[in-house]
């Protein structure tokens, strides 16, 4: 065993009481907290960071996965909702590109990460959410072993406690369900977790020389590491240009321990290595791709805040949304809206892809609501990449398509909820339905 300390017993500030608080401002936290808030509840939401995005701007994403479906050989957008006040905000601040084909099946949409910054904060803003920047969540108290009391947050100003009738979890990590007692799982039941990367984004490019370089660099690499100059971290690079054209993100890298397994983005000690390998990789990474055409005056413009992680916890819930229901496009009486994304597989030194028939099928899975509430807790939602699924299962609905639908969903429960004085579980799926489609949500219904 550690050694320990005992710390002293204190007693903690009540920041304040609230309807809902939802721990996370990522795609699945920022919609919760929309939907709450807009039913007329008071909603605050806590973010470590200074900002709104999670991953998506934290870890550089830059690109939206599982906005669209290939319906019957069609693109469709089939995530709308919140989903659409956030892109239109983007979209108005410049930053939004048009969707770009992927593999000729699909397609996704890359932004830039500031203008979502600013987007974010004027669509939770305006939508009456309060949210508490800087804040880590570091504890919960109980009413009893299925009731969240209050959440303990550390912040420059000391220790809060949060209290809420209801909350959301959308940390991306299930802290709050793992510190309330939640099951859950990690991996593939064998230890494998998908593997985290470092993004960077590349400027000083010259568009027209560098085409679609997209498609050379791949084997580039090949020829490189033949010759013995380079050993990539991992195979199938996603290098894409930006809006401008002379900036380009770049997804390359992935970050092992010294075992080979991943990196675990809930380990503190081996979070601190994995950003300095990440920026270790990216150094070799980009000395590469000045070889490529185009590119020979590139330079390094940003290392994402943090190391991406893909998949830590995932909370154990009424339903566990498995990699079946995925390829065999799932439907489910309590859907809460789609996922048209492929499983993508984050392996060792490789992603693999595995889609549904395309065209024959319509391309998308429905997520059910059971998916985003947690076993044995009554006041507790869970959404995005932490629901419900199997290890196989979140590699695709982790995007962050699905991570707006499963956060309108737990924020609009959550108010129905507290309206008829039930569990989460007890929530009225057709009453949840009909008030999704009200707010413009697309639950999969057709096709
Ligand atoms: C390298 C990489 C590339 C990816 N590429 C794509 C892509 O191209 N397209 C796509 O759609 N998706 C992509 N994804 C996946 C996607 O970005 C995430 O899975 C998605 O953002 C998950 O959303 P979320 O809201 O569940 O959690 P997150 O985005 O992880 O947000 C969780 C939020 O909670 C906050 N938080 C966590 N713990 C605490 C705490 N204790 N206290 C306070 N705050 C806390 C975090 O700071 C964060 O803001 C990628 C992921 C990675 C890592």
């Amino acid at each position: 065993m550690q050694d320990r300390l005992t710390e002293p017993s204190r007693q903690t500030t009540v920041l304040g009481d609230y309807d809902v608080v939802v721990l996370g401002g990522g795609p699945a936290g920022m919609a919760a907290a929309v939907a709450a808030a807009r039913a007329g509840r008071s909603t605050l939401l806590l973010e470590r960071y200074g900002f709104l995005g999670g991953m998506g701007t934290a870890a550089g994403v830059t690109n939206f996965c599982g906005l669209h479906a290939n319906v019957h050989g069609d693109i469709r957008q089939v995530v709308h909702g919140v989903a659409d006040d956030l892109l239109s905000r983007i979209a108005a601040l410049g930053g939004l590109n048009k969707p770009h084909n992927l593999f000729g099946k699909t397609v996704a949409q890359a932004y830039d990460t500031a203008a979502y910054k600013i987007a974010a904060d004027d669509l939770l803003l305006s939508a009456g959410v309060q949210v508490l920047f800087h804040a880590l969540a570091a504890g919960v108290l109980m009413d009893s072993p299925s009731r969240v009391a209050a959440l303990l947050v550390e912040t420059k100003s000391g220790r809060f406690a949060v209290r809420g009738r209801a909350f959301i979890d959308c940390s991306g990590d299930g802290d709050l369900a793992a510190w309330a007692g939640a099951p859950y799982d990690k991996g593939d039941g064998q230890g494998n977790m998908l593997y985290p990367s470092t993004m960077f984004r590349l400027n000083g490019i010259d568009p027209v020389r560098a085409g679609e370089a997209w498609k050379t660099i791949p084997e580039l690499m090949l020829k490189a590491e033949a010759q013995g100059r380079y050993k990539f971290p991992r195979k199938t690079p996603i290098i894409r240009p930006q809006k401008s054209g002379i900036e380009w993100r770049v997804n390359l890298t992935q970050l092992a321990n010294r075992d080979g397994n991943a990196m675990d983005g809930t380990s503190a000690q081996e979070l601190s290595e994995a950003e300095v390998l990440g920026r270790r990789q990216i150094a070799s990474v980009a000395g590469f791709l000045k070889e490529v055409p185009g590119f020979e005056n590139s330079y390094i413009v940003d290392i994402a805040p943090q190391v991406g992680i893909r998949e830590t916890r995932r909370v154990r819930g009424h339903y566990m949304l498995t990699e079946a229901d995925v390829l065999e496009c799932a439907s489910f009486d309590d859907s809460i809206g789609v996922n048209g994304w492929p499983l993508e597989l984050h392996l060792k030194g490789d992603v693999e892809f595995r889609w549904p028939q395309i065209p024959e099928s319509r391309g998308f899975n429905q997520l059910p609501y059971r998916m985003t509430v947690p076993q044995g807790l009554d006041n507790l939602w869970v959404a995005g990449r932490c629901a419900s699924m199997s290890h196989e299962a979140q590699s695709a609905a982790r995007v962050t398509g699905a991570c707006f639908v499963m956060g309108q969903a737990a924020g609009t429960a959550a108010d129905l909820a507290l309206s008829a004085g039930t569990t989460a579980a007890g929530v009225d799926t057709a009453a949840l339905q009909a008030r999704l489609a009200k707010e413009d949500a697309y639950l999969g219904q057709t096709w």
